[in-house]
């Protein structure tokens, strides 16, 4: 089989940020990169999880809510995807993605989606995790612009 595009990229080389990792058609793939890669300091999965409810929550009921196609955390534990219509300019996208980081740091209060008919590991949350990366990630991308969406090859 042949090696996927995401996996082209030198993953020593990422920092924390928002980049671009693929287009389909008029799908955009956002990597919202957390925590660098392979420097031993992961997304623990509770944190993850607590992270995924609120940044769906917040993507799919923000301005570009129709145009959203998916939320969800990176295997990796390093980061998310967060993927759009190509409607959605690049800047609008990094918006939503800081203003997501700013609502989960700022969050208290009953966690959506957490009861056992909602989801499928519901006692498997942590919001005071999700809180410290999401805050930590708002201070990574306050000044992201949309020339650094790139990845450096
Ligand atoms: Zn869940």
């Amino acid at each position: 089989m042949k090696k996927i595009a995401s996996f082209s990229v030198d993953h020593n080389k990422i920092g924390k940020g928002m980049y671009i990792s693929r287009v389909d058609g008029d799908v955009i793939t956002y990597d919202v990169r957390m925590k660098k890669p392979n420097a031993n300091d992961y997304i623990p999965y509770a944190a993850a999880h607590t992270i995924e409810h609120l940044f769906a929550t917040f993507a799919r009921n923000s301005d570009v809510q129709d145009k959203v196609i998916y939320v969800g955390p990176m295997g990796c534990r390093t980061g998310f995807y967060f993927l759009t219509r190509d409607e959605v300019s690049k800047t609008e996208a990094i918006k939503t993605v800081l203003d997501a980081m700013r609502f989960i740091s700022d969050f208290s209060g009953e966690i959506p989606g957490t009861s056992s008919e909602e989801c499928g590991n519901y006692l498997e949350h942590d919001l005071n995790g999700a809180k410290l990366i999401a805050e930590d990630m708002a201070g990574v991308l306050e000044n992201w612009t949309e020339d650094m969406l790139e990845y450096k090859k």
